[in-house]
């Protein structure tokens, strides 16, 4: 006999289904620059975070088979009962040190750095402030806390101000991603500075899509605000992530060297889990001497190139069928360029009319993202070429003017 619970996923499969709701992973085989072999065709994506193209770098893949070589696969254990690598030690330092910050701490992975991080922060009692755009982990996180929870409009700052008057809580804790996955905007950080100084809050900001893109070198959002060193650390703790511009896989929290001694001694994801094999950070700091030095400055100059030329091939004015069909660029500088579409339906239908002419660009629809503001994320990098983002835009046009004379 089957546990009798279970019969009512099928059908709830099956609705998902119905609803167009469904997803499937597809099997990717990487090609070269942003070409991928998905589901045995060959796509031009624009749909990776890896900014700086550096998830099949050889540097990273010999700084790999260097560390497997020296430390095998596997870490054995928790770092609090095995111990950790001299990489993944080497590799804290040098983190901390890129963005400007006294101490670090290196997770296996943002998901559960971020969910776990905020309970060992705050508990029942205290009190949460999350912009409505943050990302699930940071969501869950604050749930699994207990604090009291008050979520603003997306980067109203005036309601947020207004939150934290209001709050008779002792401990309060402003978290914001410091750039929004599904907008691309950058938080003005030194105005939730400014707020969490008035109100005696700590910001913790979550800097995923930031560093190794943003600031000087790539430090990150925190350095392109010019807050660094001592004085940031009394208020801020920094988190970012190594899967995205640093082409490899992780997290890690910076910060005043006291907070982040208690995170290590109270992170439930930190202690319960493996840690994070030295092949791994092995990578990451080669990812991390690459986004420092003047190879991450050419890269990051071409990607700001190839964000210049998207925006201007889909400005207002820029072409008549894009302007017909209301297609519009959110006002973003990062490398995450969401073109609003409009409905679920117009949405859907461009991703897989761009498919079908060998370009995977993802659309975001509700509830990932408000009703009406069904989008394609279109994430550039510097694996494309200006080639690749002008076929790209032909193929925009394309699909604009066809859908403009269908509706005449
Ligand atoms: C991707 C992402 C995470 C999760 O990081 P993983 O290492 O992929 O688990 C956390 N926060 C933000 C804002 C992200 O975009």
């Amino acid at each position: 006999m089957t546990v009798s619970w279970l019969d009512e996923f099928a059908p709830r499969i099956a609705a998902l289904e119905a609803q167009t709701l469904l997803r499937r992973r597809r099997v990717v085989t990487p090609l070269d620059g942003a070409r991928l072999l998905v589901d045995g065709e060959a796509l031009l994506s624009f749909c990776s975070n890896d900014y700086l193209g550096l998830a099949q770098d050889p540097l990273l893949r010999t700084a790999v088979h260097a560390a497997v070589d020296a430390y095998g696969v596997g870490a054995g254990a928790s770092p609090m009962v095995s111990g950790y690598s001299a990489a993944n030690a080497a590799l804290e330092d040098e983190l901390a040190q890129a963005v400007g910050l006294p101490r670090a701490l290196y997770f296996y992975a943002g998901y559960s750095t971020n969910a776990s991080v905020l309970p060992a922060l705050v508990g029942p009692g205290d009190a949460l402030f999350s912009d409505r755009l943050n990302h699930a982990c940071l969501i869950d996180g604050a749930r699994l806390s207990k604090a009291k929870i008050h979520r603003y409009a997306h980067a109203d700052l005036a309601a947020l101000g207004r939150l934290l008057a209001e709050s008779p809580a002792c401990k309060k804790l402003v978290v914001s991603d410091a750039v929004f996955s599904m907008d691309g905007d950058v938080a003005d950080i030194p105005a939730l500075l400014a707020l969490c100084e008035q109100h005696d809050a700590l910001l913790m900001l979550d800097d995923a899509h930031g560093l190794g893109v943003l600031g000087p070198q790539g430090r990150g959002a925190l350095a392109a605000a010019g807050l660094t060193g001592t004085q940031a650390s009394r208020r801020v703790l920094y988190m970012a992530t190594l899967g995205k511009a640093l082409g490899v896989a992780g997290a890690f929290v910076a910060g005043d060297a006291t907070l982040i001694e208690w995170l290590l001694q109270t992170t439930r994801s930190y202690t319960y889990a493996t840690a994070a094999p030295a092949l791994l950070a092995e990578a990451v700091r080669a990812g991390l001497r690459c986004v420092l030095g003047e190879d991450g400055d050419h890269r990051r100059t071409h990607l700001r190139g190839l964000i210049a030329q998207l925006r201007a091939g889909l400005a207002p004015g820029a072409h008549p069928a894009i302007d017909a069909r209301g297609w519009t660029l959110m006002p973003s500088s990062t490398p995450i360029q969401p073109l609003i579409i409009g409905s679920n339906a117009d949405a859907m239908a461009l991703t897989q009319q761009l498919r079908a002419q060998g370009f995977w660009v993802p659309a975001i629809r509700p509830p990932t993202v408000p009703v009406g503001t069904a989008r394609l994320r279109i994430a550039l990098s510097a694996a494309h070429t200006q080639d690749d983002v002008r076929h790209l835009l032909s193929a925009l046009y394309a699909l604009a003017q066809a859908s403009a004379s269908a509706a005449l």
